[in-house]
């Protein structure tokens, strides 16, 4: 595939479209044009080349994945428009899910015509070359869906409809839209009225693409009067000396303007009207009634005159079936296919009539580089024949009168002034002719500062032009979410659908209302052994998430409880487990599998032997010893007592006070004094022990009324810890050290958050108590604003801070903390 030509500054971040001639480009044959835009593929005709034969005669298919195509247009009934799409559809990948479109006449015709060019083909070539036969083209059929012009269709997300091209019968400029890009294929065009024909439309849309053909350049069709006179001019003064007239057609299409013209003609002049008129198309013969079928898609003209009579059943003209009925011994005019005289009739007229000087070939339209009717246009003196190679006098006239329906210069601009495209890619049209015509447009549209511009693209086969586009991607809000008025920087929760390049927005409730969206809600049970009571489980889960709802089963009649709103936990079987219930969501989920995960570690507590804990263990000892240096810093002197490491004594007003640092029972026989200490000896436990031992189940100290916030500040801290152990894990994320001061301050912070918890925990800050989770909550928040200056400042490090936003149903301010101990620096 050739380099692409790319017209964008790389990294815009829009999506690219990509136009990509498969045949005719910088060439006329072969018009196949791919275009790729946000992964929807249309292939707008699928044509053969007249120049070639065979598998050179088709568009460069292998330069595609066939496979990816989504939509086939054909624009008309030529031959170099339509004749790949057999081997296409039947002899390679193509998506056998694409949809193929054409005009009704075009498909009518379409199949008269391919099955002709099999038998023609079939003569002149070998069997190899053959590129399909009679029952290819019949599946195509099956598959070929017909449209009307401005009748709207969408396949797979991709609007398009159809214009009236102008050209022959049927043809059709195509739209298409993709995601609100718009590309308009014109194929071959003709602004001019004829006898028969409409002009072609110019569509109200502006088309971001404006795929356009170029076969005439900068070339200008002298006016139709005069070219009709002169072509009449030529033929009458032809047979008026003696001669024949070979007029080299495609048989349908122009064909059946020249008749018109001759037929009008003769009629005027009796004294020709001896004279026969042939044509010698029994094709064309088979598809009168195609056109007279679609007389309404035709222009006054022919309307008015059918109301008479069939403007197509000439009065001058018959139709030769064969040559051995032809009498070749007078004047006569003769209209053969091809057009182009490439092989067949035409070629055999020609080469019988070349040598006398008497007779005449015009040729009536375009010719393409490599042919005959090309070749004699240079005024050889002789030509070689097809069958022998012989050299044969070239003593006839030649003339060259085009009445091709396509675009001239005047034409073509004309209809970008009103079209006014932003990028026009030039196909069908000879290199030469097709950069004069890019270079006079240059000149038109891109001088000076002024005015409307555009990018004119001229690229060869399998060159692909890229084009950048950023669409505006637009979501139609409906149901209730649209009743409040939007205003900016309104932050709106919805779902969003997309279907193809659509999005809506709607509420999850208004879903079944406006959507065929079927809502499921998914009920999740989760059994996990506990080898605690369930009281001390409720105990732990109050801790973690703040409080709880209790009550009693009915049909069980044990006690149960629920987490935020759809949690609910409660003892099954023998006791030895709960069954963890809720409906999927992703914040049940994530209490569910917290409160399983409470399960697990409380029966991994279980498993450790208590003996090896309390005498082994290096970390209860040293605990042991930050207990008693925090009760001598809030009461005095402590000491041992001999013969139970796990108790000490202490003296108080003159009152020996004995506690167990281990049961967290105070003996004293002032009951004040009891109390006082018991507290104090609560909260140092509380920071010294993760898990203290009292808390079991057959403690009364297990409500969670007084010993609640203690612990909550404790659980607070560890998994601070633990992520600051881990911190040097995390991948992503801008050193912090890079943003000036923002270390320090968070480091900061953490010390302050654990100054607190240890001053509460030594009783000396009356002002913190019962604001304790407040307190927390106000230095997590603190970090998480810290976090959002970093945000600001850099890119994101806390993707999101719900905290201060999110109403919640359970209170954990655990989440905080931990976001924002790994955003520190490693
Ligand atoms: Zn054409
Ligand atoms: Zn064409």
């Amino acid at each position: 595939m050739a380099e692409p030509v790319k017209v964008y500054p790389p990294g815009g971040g829009g999506d690219i479209l990509e136009v990509i001639p498969l045949g005719a480009g910088s060439e006329v044959g072969r018009s196949c044009c791919l275009v790729k835009y946000r992964g929807k593929s249309v292939l707008f005709d699928c044509g053969v080349h007249p120049a070639y034969s065979g598998l050179a005669s088709l568009p460069f298919f292998d330069a595609i994945d066939a496979d990816e195509i989504d939509l086939a247009l054909i624009t008309h009934f030529h031959l170099d428009h339509c004749a790949g799409l057999p081997y296409l559809l039947e002899r390679t990948n193509f998506n056998p899910k694409a949809r193929i479109f054409m005009t009704h006449p075009t498909k009518a015709i379409y199949k008269a015509l391919l099955s002709d060019f099999v038998r023609v083909s079939s003569h002149s070539t070998s069997s190899e070359e053959n590129l399909y036969n009679e029952q290819d083209i019949l599946k195509t059929m099956e598959r070929i869906e017909s449209l009307d012009y401005h009748q709207e269709m969408t396949v797979n997300g991709i609007r398009f409809w159809a214009y009236n091209a102008g050209h022959v019968l049927g043809a059709a400029m195509f739209m298409i839209e993709i995601a609100g890009v718009r590309v308009l294929y014109t194929g071959d065009f003709s602004r001019q009225e004829d006898r028969h024909l409409k002009e072609a439309e110019i569509p109200p849309y502006k088309p971001d693409v404006l795929i356009v053909e170029s076969t005439y350049g900068v070339q200008v069709h002298e006016p139709r009067k005069i070219r009709e006179s002169r072509f009449t001019q030529k033929v009458a003064q032809a047979v008026r000396r003696g001669g024949r007239v070979l007029l080299p057609v495609f048989a349908l299409g122009r064909a059946q303007e020249l008749l018109l013209i001759l037929d009008e003609f003769w009629e005027a002049h009796p004294d020709l009207q001896e004279v026969p008129i042939y044509y010698a198309s029994m094709l064309a013969k088979r598809c009168m009634t195609v056109y007279q079928t679609y007389i309404n898609m035709m222009n006054d003209n022919v309307k008015k005159r059918y109301d008479v009579s069939n403007p197509f059943a000439f009065k001058y003209v018959s139709n030769l079936r064969g040559m051995d009925q032809f009498d070749d011994s007078q004047p006569c005019v003769i209209m053969a296919s091809p057009g182009m005289l490439q092989s067949g009739l035409s070629r055999e007229l020609f080469e019988r009539w070349c040598t006398d000087k008497r007779n005449a070939c015009i040729i009536p339209g375009y010719c393409v580089d490599g042919t005959l009717a090309k070749h004699i246009l240079t005024e050889p003196t002789s030509i070689s024949r097809a069958s022998d190679g012989k050299e044969l006098p070239l003593r006839c006239s030649v003339d060259y009168i085009t009445f091709s329906a396509h675009s001239d210069f005047l034409q073509t601009s004309q209809f970008i002034d009103q079209a006014k495209p932003t990028n026009i890619v030039l196909v069908h049209g000879e290199s030469n002719e097709m950069g004069r015509l890019r270079l006079a447009l240059e000149d038109r549209y891109n001088k000076g500062s002024e005015g409307h511009k555009i990018k004119i693209f001229t690229p060869k086969n399998t060159q692909a032009v890229q084009l950048e586009f950023h669409g505006e991607r637009i979501g139609k809000a409906i149901g209730v979410l649209p009743k409040r008025k939007p205003e900016n920087g309104l932050e709106i929760s919805s779902v969003i659908i997309r279907q193809d390049f659509n999005h809506t927005l709607v509420k999850q409730e208004d879903l079944s209302t406006y959507t065929n969206i079927k809502i499921s809600k998914i009920s999740q049970k989760l059994v996990v052994p506990i080898r605690r009571s369930f009281t001390t489980l409720t105990g732990e889960v109050v801790r973690t998430f703040g409080g709880v709802e209790t009550g009693v089963s009915k049909e069980s009649s044990r006690p149960y409880f629920t987490v935020g709103r759809g949690v609910s936990v409660e003892p099954v079987g023998d006791g030895l487990s709960v069954a963890i219930k809720w409906l999927a969501g992703y914040k049940a989920d994530m209490i569910a599998d917290s409160i399983a995960s409470i399960c697990i570690s409380m029966n991994d507590l279980v498993e450790k032997d208590p003996v090896t804990f309390e005498l082994d263990d290096d970390y209860y000892k040293r605990s042991l010893e930050v207990s008693r240096k925090m009760l001598a810093s809030r009461f005095g002197t402590v000491l041992g007592v001999e013969g139970d490491k796990n108790k000490s004594r202490l003296v108080l007003d003159l009152v020996e006070v004995v506690v167990d640092h281990h049961s967290g029972e105070v003996e004293c026989e002032d009951e004040l004094i009891r109390e006082r200490v018991r507290m104090a000896l609560r909260r140092i436990q509380a920071a010294v022990f993760p898990i203290p031992d009292y808390y079991c189940d057959c403690c009364a100290c297990s409500t969670m009324d007084n010993t609640e916030p203690d612990q909550k500040k404790v659980k607070v801290e560890e998994p601070a810890d633990k992520d600051a152990k881990s911190e040097g894990k995390r991948p992503t994320g801008p050193p912090v050290d890079s943003v000036d001061g923002v270390k320090v301050k968070q480091d900061e912070e953490k010390v302050q958050a654990k100054t607190e918890i240890l001053d509460y925990a030594l009783g000396t800050e009356a002002s913190i108590q019962g604001s304790s989770e407040g307190g927390l909550q106000e230095a997590g928040m603190k970090v998480g604003e810290l976090g959002q200056g970093l945000q600001a400042k850099d890119e994101p490090l806390l993707d999101t801070l719900p905290v201060k936003e999110e109403p919640k149903p359970v209170d954990t301010p655990t989440p905080v903390d931990m976001d924002v101990v790994k955003d520190e620096p490693a």
